[in-house]
């Protein structure tokens, strides 16, 4: 489901004042839709990329095992669920627009400026936007952009356009790991260049890839990639001993994490205190130091937060609790269970004139 842009036309000042706008449409902002929409809000989400969906679009054909009565699924499949369920109270949304600042004006309501200068204005903020807008780190290499849209890549897009290649992952982390084991599903010529000494992976996944056809050069780094248009060849040396080789490539996948940047944060006059490691400090709830503006999912830190996105959904239907009350001081400061909810009552007769 590639869903853009609903009930919006961009205006430079967009008047219209929403309950709560809520900053990124990954798992915590989708579901926390949904809960605002169940909790009868008019809500709104900005998101910077073109497609809803979040951090879940870097591992498309990844499967996800550890969310909670859910089988094991693909990302991509997860994704379109989410999507759907975030978007069944029909929220305005507003993708390929980036929040720069959140600001307050003289009625005491949040205006949220984005990169192209269009103003949102809103009574609320949820800012749900994970670590920033999700940027592979590079390989810091002159000609990487040229190979970009060729066969130089930073996620797995699809795992068979892999196969039978020559696939060169430079990375040892877990991720890696992972993808080169998941690699090795659809070709034998895979190999790891990975700086440190040791990889860092989980270890069955370590024993795995040590037991498996990969060639694995630690303490090495690529230090070239050779080609005209596609990358052919790289050159890769060992760090300690100098030591250089030219490996044949048909395909090279970077995977040095992500760049964290909540710039949204840093150009803001609100006064947002943050997380010592990572993240806006907030509480359990997702109340943070600026009233008014609150947090959920990877872009909110506690003590026992779980990064995950099974902590997506308690952290939003907390935050979207707060968010009502704030609102209303007189609502109730938890919603009722969504078996027996008064909204879902005509949508549930509609499924079960469907299903029985
Ligand atoms: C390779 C990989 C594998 C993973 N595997 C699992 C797994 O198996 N199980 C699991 O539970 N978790 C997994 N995770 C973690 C999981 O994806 C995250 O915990 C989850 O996506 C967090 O959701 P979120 O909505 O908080 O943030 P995100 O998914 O990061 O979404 C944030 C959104 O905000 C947008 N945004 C950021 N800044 C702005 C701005 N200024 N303006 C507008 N929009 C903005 C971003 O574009 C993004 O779409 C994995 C992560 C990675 C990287």
């Amino acid at each position: 489901m590639i869903v853009k842009n609903r009930h919006y036309e961009r205006k430079l000042w967009m008047e219209e004042l929403y309950d709560v706008t809520i900053i990124g449409g990954g798992p915590a902002g989708l579901f926390a839709a949904f809960y605002a929409g169940l909790r009868d809000m008019k809500v709104k989400i900005i998101e910077a990329k073109p497609v809803l969906g979040g951090k879940v679009h870097v591992y498309p054909e990844k499967l996800i095992w550890d969310i909670g009565g859910q089988p094991p699924i693909l990302g991509a499949d997860f994704i379109e669920n989410t999507i759907k369920q975030g978007l069944s109270f029909d929220p305005t949304v507003c993708c390929s627009e980036e929040v720069a600042s959140i600001d307050k004006n003289s009625a005491d309501q949040f205006v949220l400026t984005t990169t192209e200068g269009v103003k949102h204005i809103s009574k609320t903020v949820l800012i749900t936007a994970g670590s920033g807008i999700v940027k592979p780190k590079k390989i810091g290499l002159a000609v990487e952009d040229k190979f970009n849209k060729a066969n130089l890549f930073y996620t797995v897009p699809t795992i068979k356009q892999f196969k039978g290649k020559k696939v060169v992952l430079s990375g040892g982390g877990h991720s890696a790991v992972d993808w080169a084991n998941t690699l090795l599903h659809v070709t034998d010529s895979v190999t790891i260049v990975y700086r440190r000494d040791e990889m860092t992976g989980h270890e069955s996944d370590i024993k795995q890839l040590q037991a498996s056809k990969a060639t694995v050069l630690l303490g090495s780094t690529i230090q070239e990639l050779i080609g005209t248009s596609n990358i052919e060849q790289i050159r890769v040396v060992e760090e300690q001993t100098g030591k250089e080789q030219l490996l044949d490539a048909d395909a090279v996948i970077i995977n040095h994490g992500y760049e964290k940047n909540l710039k949204v944060i840093e150009n803001s006059s609100i006064s947002l205190e943050m997380h010592e490691q990572h993240g806006i400090l907030g509480n359990v709830f997702g109340v943070t130091s600026e009233p008014g503006v609150f947090a959920a999912g990877d872009a909110l830190n506690y003590e026992g937060k779980l990064h995950l996105i099974a902590g997506c959904y308690q952290d939003a239907v907390h935050a979207v609790n707060q968010i009502k009350q704030y609102i209303d001081p007189k609502a109730d400061s938890s919603e009722m269970v969504s078996s027996h909810h008064q909204s879902l009552k005509e949508r549930n007769q509609v499924i079960f004139s469907e299903t029985l």
